[in-house]
Order: structure tokens, then sequence, then C-alpha cells
């Protein structure tokens, strides 16, 4: 097989390209699912870290203002005096952690409001505390005591508000984590909805592109081998795809060329005479019974024309069967390029020839019988280096169905008219046992 055209075109390259095509958006999904599904989660880690990082300072504020109320309490129950030192202490941590939370920026207005409640109530604890601490017994003064009161009540309150904004942070976090998750599960479906959709349309027309490629040549291929099934070797299939199926159509025809050839070698065997090239008497037969069937069903006049070379034994005896051959040949040749390609030119026998006129008359046939006649009787034969011949004929002719109503009176109504040309001269024409004039 020849080498293809160009790689392109072969089918091996096309399904690979056809179904790499189907292949690419599950690959394209595959790929997206994993990145989506690193982006939820690397998103839900990052909102985790967010909450967590907004989230301590407030706890840490609730236990400093626990931490900073126990000095108040162990000064008040026990009267130990280096508490005022520690309280102090940890309120300016309290009054810092306040400042910082304060400080970060916030869109949310609601946390900037509880914790200025719970810095006020926290304040207002601080000042009561330091009342305490100026009571030198705080547990028997009224005063203190009153103060005491206001403390645990006022810590109590910036606790709680720490607490409920503790809560609303959480909820605010939990509810941007569910939307943000919604929102990702919207575009995952969407992504799997659109690679989906995308690898049917691709693959529905790599499918089509594919069969259209392979199918119709294949039909062509199909409709080809059909014609040879039915005799018709002259048939070939006309493709140019340049790929696998080309190279078969090649094939395929190359084939059918040789049995074509073969076939006609074999009929020419069988039909024509080896020497001459002209028919054989058996093709002869056959020929003359079809073309009498046709002329009875038409109502056309066939004439044939029975031929014999003169003094053909002679010739022979004088020049050899070599230039009895060549001869032979040179009047089979004369005989067909006479007549015209309807006629039907045939050897007989030995040295005689038959031509079959189809849809010619009497008169006619003897106007291409003495024509015949004539151009053989002046050809010239070259039977060797620098030496040649002349040979020249005697015919019959007859004409169905005015002189003769069957095949086998046709043929004898001719070979009698022959045996009266031979008889009355050689070299002439009879025609129906009628001389005509040379
Ligand atoms: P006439 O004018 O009466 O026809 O005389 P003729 O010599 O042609 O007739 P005859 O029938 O006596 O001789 C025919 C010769 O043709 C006899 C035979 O040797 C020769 N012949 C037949 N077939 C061939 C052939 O294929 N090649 C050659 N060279 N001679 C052939
Ligand atoms: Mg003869
Ligand atoms: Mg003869």
């Amino acid at each position: 097989m020849n080498p293809l055209r160009s790689r392109k075109n072969s089918l091996r390259y096309r399904f690979i390209v056809g179904l790499g095509a189907m292949m690419l958006p599950l690959v394209a999904l595959g790929v997206g699912a994993v990145v989506s599904l690193e982006n939820v989660i690397g998103t839900f880690e990052k909102t985790e870290d967010e909450t967590l990082e907004e989230l301590f300072p407030l706890t840490d504020l609730e236990s400093l203002i626990q931490r900073a109320a126990a000095p108040v309490d162990n000064y008040f129950n026990q009267g130990k005096t280096a508490e005022r030192e520690r309280f102090l202490q940890l309120s300016r941590e309290v009054d810092r952690a306040y400042a910082t939370l304060l400080a970060d920026s916030s869109d949310l207005p609601e946390k900037q409001g509880l914790i200025e409640t719970s810095q006020k109530a926290w304040q207002e604890a601080e000042k009561s505390s330091l009342d305490i601490f100026t009571s030198p017994d705080p547990s028997n003064d009224s005063k203190a005591i009153e103060s005491k009161k206001i403390v645990d009540d006022r810590v109590q309150s910036a606790i709680i508000s720490l607490d409920r904004l503790y809560k609303l942070l959480s909820h605010l976090e939990t509810a941007d984590r569910l939307s943000q998750a919604r929102q990702l599960r919207e575009s995952l479906r969407l992504a799997i909805i659109v690679a989906f959709g995308l690898g049917v349309g691709v693959a529905a027309l790599a499918a089509v592109m594919l069969s259209r490629s392979i199918l119709r040549p294949l039909r062509l291929l199909e409709d080809g081998v059909e014609h040879w099934g039915e005799g018709d070797l002259s048939h070939r299939i006309e493709l140019t795809t340049a790929d696998e199926i080309e190279q078969l159509a090649i094939a395929f025809n190359s084939m059918a060329q040789k049995l074509e050839q073969s076939q006609t070698d074999l009929r020419n065997l069988a039909i024509l005479d080896g020497l001459t090239g002209v028919y054989n008497r058996r093709e002869f037969n056959l020929q003359l019974r079809a073309e009498l069937e046709r002329s009875e069903r038409y109502q056309h006049p066939c004439s044939l024309i029975m031929m014999d070379i003169d003094y053909f034994k002679k010739l022979n005896d004088t020049h050899g069967h070599q230039a009895g051959d060549e001869a032979l040949r040179v009047v089979a040749t004369l005989l067909k390029q006479e007549v015209r390609p309807t006629d039907r030119v045939a050897r007989y026998g030995g040295e005689e020839f038959a031509v079959i006129l189809p849809e010619t008359t009497g008169e006619q046939a003897l106007g291409v019988a003495q024509r015949l006649r004539e151009t053989i009787a002046i050809a010239s034969i070259p039977i060797s280096e620098g030496m040649i011949i002349k040979v020249t004929v005697s015919m019959g002719v007859a004409t169905f169905p005015t002189d003769a109503t069957s095949e086998e009176a046709l043929l004898s109504l001719a070979d009698r008219s022959l045996y009266s040309a031979k008889k009355s001269g050689r070299n002439r024409v009879v025609k129906s046992l009628t001389p005509s004039p040379n």
C-alpha cells in the first residue's frame, strides 16, 4: 500500500482526535471538581480562622474582667490591701483590651454598640471598685457594701454584653459560611451542567464527523463491490478521502482492472482468430444468428459476403506458409478497415473470410464487395525483405430475407455464389448466383 498522503487524514488520527475531543470535557470536569473541592475546603478553613480571630479577644476580655473582679472580692471579704495594686494593674489591661477592640474597625454597627455598652458597665464597675478600696473595712461599711453590689452587677452586665456580641458574631459567621457554601454549590452545579452539555455536544459532533467520514466511503466501497458482483468490472470506486479507505478503494480498483483485463483477454481468446485477429468461425455463427433474428424482428435487410483467396495453395507453395500467413493477416486488416464498425469480419476457414453487413440491401452489399475486392487486388503484401506479392479474392454475396429466408439458406446461397465466382474466372463478385461485371 502507498503511504497516506497526509497523516492528518488517516482514520487512526481522526479516531484519536475525535475520542480526545470527547474526553476533554470529562477531564475538565474532573479537574474542575477537584479544584472546586479544594476551594470549598480552603474557604471554610479561612472563615473558621477569621471567626476564631474575631471571637478570641472577646473570650479573653471576659476572663480578664473576671480576673480583675477577683482582687475586689478578696479585698472586700478579707481586707487584703495588696489586692488594690493587682486590681489597678488588671483594670488597666481591661481598659487596653476595650481600646483595642474599639479600634478594630467593623462594618457591623451592633458590634461597636455592644462593646461600648460593655465598656461603660466595666467603667462603672471600675469606679465603684476604687470606692471599695478607699474603705478600710469594706464588709462593714454600708457605702462599700452598696458599691460592691454595683461592682458585681456591672461586671455581670459587661460580661453579658460581651456574651451577646460573641453569640451575634458566631451566628453571623455561620450564616456567612452557609451563604458561601450555597454560592459554591451553585457555581459547581453550573460548571457540571456546562461541562456535561459540552461533553455531550462534542461527543455528538465527533460521532457525526467520524461516521460521515467512514460511512459514506464505506457505502461507495459497498456500491463498487455490488457493481463487480453483478459483472460490471469496468466500474471504478471514486474516493479521494486520502485515508486507509481510499487505499482500500485503490487496491479494489486495481484488482477490478486486472480482472477486467483478464476477462477481456479470455473473451478475445474465445471469439477471435489467433492469426488474423478477426472473429473466429464459432463467433461468426453466433453473430450471424443474432443479426438475422434482429433483421427479422425489425424488418431490415442483412447481407452476407463469403470470400476466398484465389490460388492460395499456389501462393503457399511458391512463397512458403509464412508468406501465406502474412497474406491472410493483410487481407483481414484490409477487410476490417474498409467496412463500417457495425459490420463483422470473420475468418470462416483456411483462406476463407465472411463479412456480415447488418441493415444492408443486396445492391449496397454488392457495392461493398466490389470495393473490398478492388482494395485487396491493389494491395501490396510484403512477404520478405524487398519482396511484395499481390492476391485477388472471389466473393459470393447473398441478402436476407430477399434472397434467402433462413440462416442455412443464406450461407448456402453465398457459398454457391462464391463457387460461381471461382468458376467464372476468379477475382470477381457474384450476387445470388448472378455474376456482376468486374
Ligand atoms: P482457389 O482459387 O480455387 O481457391 O484455389 P486455392 O489454392 O486457394 O484453393 P485450395 O482450397 O486448393 O487451397 C487452399 C489452401 O489454403 C490450402 C491450405 O494449405 C491453405 N491454407 C489454409 N489455411 C492456411 C493458413 O492458416 N495459413 C496458410 N499459409 N495457408 C493456409
Ligand atoms: Mg482459395
Ligand atoms: Mg478455399
